[in-house]
């Protein structure tokens, strides 16, 4: 696990700066034939990609295709695995039942009306997902903003709901295949800007999605432009999750809004306002490209702040390694490691969870090996119903060994920076499975958090936290 890296300077790779934005191609599970380096990789592998992507959700771009994978590498070759499907991705009981309909050729109906039921089975709403009231404003709900942590609002655009590719390992999967109930999303930037100006504790906006990048300018401007508005003044962040930096970094060089979207950056940071796109990237793989780079020197020049999330995922990124390589690179690049994430309970788990034990082995052994630069990344966090709980470390305590437990984010804030202790488990993968240490009853915030949720219990929210 502990290969030190050969270079510093990683080489530049694929994809230059062109003059014009290339056009963008988007390929979906009825256009598995028509990608050519995947033919390469034989029938019996293009049949199982089929059968998984008539359950999970898939959607790669002529980028992702052309410049981030190592075909030579694929089907090992990590940003391969992070897009495309595999069969691990469903527990083989589940894939056998689909595959037995591919391989008779099936009726449509009978496969999607399969795929419905496989989906159910996997867990869409994932575990310690919270009741909660939906915002209110004027006494009229707020579509599409969850307030989960009292100073930071998430707001999900609805014509960012998708995606320039889809990550096999994503919580949201359940948005992506037309579930209109698990979709959470906005009709209007009007509710949003009012229900902020009610509420002077709300420092943070963070815009996410989906992609809130996949909207053109003229679409978010509204948002954006709003911020301005002196009744607003105390929302003094705003943050843009998004993975386009990686996965279409034209959006910020070439495309025909590219320099609107800059400018209203600009603006906001000229108003006084601290404005971070939180940029997704899971792999040093995805940070060669030069696009990449003169789309990071371009965001970073309007004055705004990139900083960087992952979710720690078995064969994409499993490795101290691979991490302390990406923080080390976006160092040098000006962007700010922000969090790890352990892999959520959710889809397709059976491939990429990691067990919490190693997710902070492997954090330890990457924060070993970068400098203090880099240490700004939290985690490994689990982002749960009550908040996000970190893995602070390990220790023995009279005999028994813990994990040492905190807060980083807490549904109440008074949870914030709390250590708490857990039985050692080698095979917990999230917070449920965890047992309190030293043969308490339940961990502190226990009875607050199911007191909590029978107060709120209006309406479910799903795939709230973000990522
Ligand atoms: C992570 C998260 C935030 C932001 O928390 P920070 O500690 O400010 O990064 C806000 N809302 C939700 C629901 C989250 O999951
Ligand atoms: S991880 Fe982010 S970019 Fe990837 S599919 Fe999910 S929301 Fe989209």
């Amino acid at each position: 696990m502990t290969t030190v890296a050969k270079r510093t300077i990683p080489e530049m790779r694929g994809a230059g700066v062109p003059d014009e934005a290339p056009k963008l191609q988007v390929f979906t599970d009825r256009h598995l034939d028509k990608i050519e380096p995947l033919q390469r990789l034989g029938e019996q592998m293009l049949f199982e990609m089929k059968v998984v992507a008539s359950v999970l959700p898939f959607r790669v771009n002529n980028y992702v295709i052309e410049n981030l994978i190592d075909w030579e590498r694929a089907p090992d070759d990590p940003i391969f695995s992070l897009t495309f499907p595999q069969r691990g991705m469903l527990d083989p009981e589940m894939y056998e039942q689909m595959a037995e309909l591919h391989r008779r050729e099936a009726p449509k109906e009978e496969i999607t009306a399969l795929a419905w039921k496989l989906r159910h089975q996997l867990n869409p709403h994932p575990a310690g997902q919270m009741e909660m009231n939906l915002p209110e404003v004027n006494g009229e709900t707020v579509e599409g903003v969850q307030h989960k942590y009292r100073e930071t609002a998430l707001f999900f655009p609805s014509q960012g709901q998708t995606c320039h590719s889809y990550c096999t390992f994503c919580f949201r999967w359940a948005q992506f295949i037309g579930d209109k109930d698990l979709k959470i999303a906005s009709k209007e930037a009007g509710q949003l800007l009012d229900y902020l100006a009610a509420h002077p504790h709300l420092s943070d906006l963070l815009m996410t999605g989906g992609d809130p990048m996949v909207m053109k300018t003229k679409h978010l401007a509204p948002y954006l432009e709003g911020l301005l508005d002196e009744r607003l003044d105390h929302v003094q962040t705003v943050r843009i999750g998004t993975k386009a930096l990686s996965f279409w970094p034209y959006r910020f060089v070439t495309d025909k809004d590219a320099d609107e979207l800059l400018g209203l950056f600009e603006r906001l940071v000229e108003s006084g306002k601290h404005v971070a796109v939180m940029a997704h990237i899971n792999h040093y793989q995805e940070m060669e490209n030069p696009i990449f780079r003169e789309a990071v020197k371009r965001i970073r020049a309007t004055g705004a702040e990139i900083r960087t999330q992952s979710p720690l995922i078995k064969h994409i990124n499993d490795s101290g390694y691979a991490w302390a390589r990406m923080w080390r690179e976006q160092v040098r690049l000006g962007m700010i490691p922000y969090y790890m994430f352990v892999e959520r309970d959710t889809g397709a788990k059976y491939r990429f969870e990691v067990p919490l034990a190693e997710a902070y082995d492997i954090y330890r052994e990457a924060m070993k090996q970068v400098s203090g630069l880099a240490r700004t990344a939290r985690g490994p966090s689990m982002s749960a119903g009550p908040g996000k709980v970190e893995i602070q470390g390990v220790a023995e305590i009279k005999g028994e060994k813990v994990f040492v437990l905190r807060f980083i984010q807490g549904r109440n804030p008074d949870w914030v920076q709390r250590p708490f202790f857990a039985q050692y488990d080698t095979e917990a993968t999230w917070l449920d499975e965890l047992k309190p240490a030293f043969g308490e009853k339940a961990f502190f915030f226990e009875e607050e958090y199911v007191a909590m949720q029978s107060d709120h219990g209006l309406k479910v929210i799903d795939a709230a936290e973000v990522e």
